[in-house]
């Protein structure tokens, strides 16, 4: 398979950890709260340029809200997220340009229903980067070939399976040239045959050397693609590691108990 044949990038850390003036996501000493509920407790977490991360942990642990954070859909009460040279939270701070940067692929598709595969990938870099017609259907259908679904362009998503909707998703987010692209379990919703597709259409992605942060419990995505492997428990990172040290030989009991109940 697809994931088999490919390089462990663990077995390279060089790759990423010889350039440490390319960070491209810097979280630290991050707090958030929704009410009195503290969802992230001081976070600290550096990204790479080219860096792929899976986040996995219990359900409720925070994965999802930190990496809303990191596209500024959610406010944090105490530390500082940057990215790309962007200070988040801070006043000034250049909301849009992150959420240029940042593309977000969600576990529902979010797709808008009344317009097509091909207008739903051409929307954003109209009204966006002001591109002209031309430009934004030749983007789009670049993109839509990278994810082989160029052909139903013209379709409606509630006429495509959930594996293609989300290939399309994946498809849009990229239209928009992101330096970061975040995944919120991008499989979990689709029924499992097709869940293959979506993951290699993922691979591919890493495989071009696009800066990525997964959240997925996919632990054979996670082996083939991820530099490191980062398990999340109660708002805390617990522990940080290449897949290969992340799954041989977890430090943590907590983690330990994580695997053994998704392995
Ligand atoms: P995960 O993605 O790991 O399942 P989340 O980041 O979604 O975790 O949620 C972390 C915690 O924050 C959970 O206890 C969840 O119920 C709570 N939470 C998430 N979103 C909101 C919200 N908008 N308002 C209040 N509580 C929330
Ligand atoms: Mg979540």
């Amino acid at each position: 398979s697809a994931v088999a044949a490919r390089i462990r990038p663990d077995q390279n850390p060089q790759a990423v950890t010889d350039h440490p003036a390319q960070a491209t996501i810097t979280m630290s000493a991050v707090n958030k709260w929704y009410g009195k509920m503290h969802v992230l407790r001081d976070i600290d977490l550096r990204v790479n340029k080219g860096e792929h991360l899976v986040l996995c942990g219990p359900s409720g642990s925070g994965k999802s809200t930190l990496i809303r954070c990191i596209n500024a859909l959610e406010e944090i009460q105490s530390g500082t997220i940057e990215v790309n040279g962007n200070v988040l939270g801070r006043k000034g701070a250049k909301v849009d340009h992150i959420r240029r940067d940042v593309g977000m692929v969600f576990q529902q598709f979010n797709l808008f229903p009344h317009l097509t595969v091909l207008q739903n990938c051409m929307l954003a870099p109209r009204r966006i980067h002001r591109a002209t017609e031309a430009e934004a259907r030749d983007k789009a259908m670049h993109f839509l070939e990278q994810v082989h679904i160029a052909e139903h362009g013209h379709k409606y998503p509630a006429q495509l399976s959930g594996g293609q909707q989300q290939r399309v998703a994946i498809a849009r987010a990229l239209c928009m040239g992101p330096q970061v692209m975040l995944f919120d379990e991008p499989t979990s919703a689709l029924d499992p045959e097709m869940v293959k597709e979506v993951l290699d259409t993922m691979i591919g992605l890493a495989d071009q050397g696009i800066t990525m942060i997964c959240v997925t419990h996919e632990m054979g995505f996670a082996r083939a693609v991820a530099h490191r492997v980062i398990f999340m428990d109660r708002g805390e990172i617990i522990e940080s590691a290449p897949p290969s040290e992340f799954f041989g030989a977890p430090k943590h009991e907590r983690t330990r108990a994580f695997l053994g109940q998704i392995l």
